[in-house]
């Protein structure tokens, strides 16, 4: 597509911009052809099968341009997609990239981008091979395709669950929600939880620890909030299972802002999203090596309910009342 109508880009136009890109993408042997011919070649690992995940993110319904500084953009741009193929058991391998760039943008702002966008690529051993621009007259729209292999062996998908399993969950819940309600309440909030929110971490150390030990059943990254993502699980494994609410794990960020509300706010832990943690399943034989993965990778991990034969998700107070659930999980076209 033309560049001319990019004006704060015109003076260096797509393909300007395309071998500024470039220029500062690392490569390794994996990648027999990157950016610049028609199409990348990549060589998978002897035995690996290839995972493949895609996402877009669009200005004003994933992300604030107000809010979200390019950096960190870029950085969760990325993260949200190895996130996926952690998921899976996979190891993220590489990603292309196409932005669709509103006329008004300024090309500082592509450069804090990508500076982000590269530096959770580095840190993941993850190579850009390709993608492309064009101009936007509805927003920045971005569009991350990623890659990762594994064994076919220790690829974990949403269906293993078994009635009778242990649910966990990484790291700590809700507390994107909660930098997401403060900021937009117009409260003061940490710069902990604010960077839960435009800055989280993919869990990949902690899904390796799990699937080479092999002791996951069933697993997915919780993006739409636990309850709706176990709720996959259950739904795709033909399970159901309840969450205690009393065991989820809380940040103490979280808990230290929590002190100001009435209640506990749980249905930011329960259903507040974009938390990127991984929640799996595993047979109860497994809470010892599971403890071993956690030490492995330095990330806690947490159980909080039991997988059951009777279909159904249900969270349940510690004095046994029954949750009711305000929204499920974030969705589109509601
Ligand atoms: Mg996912």
């Amino acid at each position: 597509m033309s560049s001319s109508s990019i004006s704060s880009l015109a003076a260096i136009g797509e393909f300007g911009l395309i071998s500024r890109i470039t220029g500062r993408v690392v490569t390794n042997e994996s990648v027999i052809a990157g950016i610049g011919d028609d199409a990348a070649v990549t060589a998978l690992s002897p035995g690996m099968q290839l995972l493949t995940s895609t996402d877009m993110l669009l200005e004003d319904v994933h992300f604030r341009r107000s809010w979200h500084d390019p950096y960190r953009l870029g950085r969760k741009s990325l993260a949200v997609s190895i996130s996926d193929i952690a998921a899976m058991g996979g190891i993220p391998r590489w990603s292309l990239l196409s932005i669709a760039i509103p006329a008004d943008l300024p090309l500082v702002f592509i450069d804090d981008f990508m500076c982000g966008y590269l530096s959770m690529a580095a840190e993941n051993n993850v190579i850009l091979i390709g993608g492309d621009t064009c101009s936007s007259r509805a927003g920045l729209v971005l569009s991350v395709t990623i890659m990762g292999e594994q064994l076919p062996e220790q690829v974990v998908c949403r269906s293993g669950a078994q009635p009778g399993d242990d649910i966990w969950v990484t790291g700590t819940l809700g507390d994107a929600a909660l930098g997401l309600k403060l900021s937009e309440d117009g409260e003061p909030v940490s710069e902990e939880l604010i960077a839960r929110l435009l800055d989280p971490a993919p869990r990949v150390s902690a899904a390796r620890a799990l699937t080479e030990a092999g002791v996951v059943t069933a697993m997915i990254d919780v993006s739409d909030g636990i309850l709706a993502d176990f709720g996959h699980i259950a739904e795709h494994s033909g399970v159901g299972g309840c969450i205690q609410i009393g065991a989820l794990p809380l940040s103490r960020y979280f808990c230290s802002y929590s002190a100001d509300f009435s209640d506990i706010p749980y249905h930011l832990a329960l259903s507040g999203g974009e938390d990127y943690e991984l929640c799996f399943t595993a047979d109860r034989s497994n809470r010892e090596n599971i403890s071993d993965c956690m030490k492995k990778c330095g990330i806690a991990m947490t159980r909080i309910g039991i997988v059951s034969s009777s279909v159904g998700v249900s969270a349940v107070y510690p004095d046994g009342s029954i949750y009711k659930a305000q929204r499920d999980g974030f969705t589109h076209f509601k």
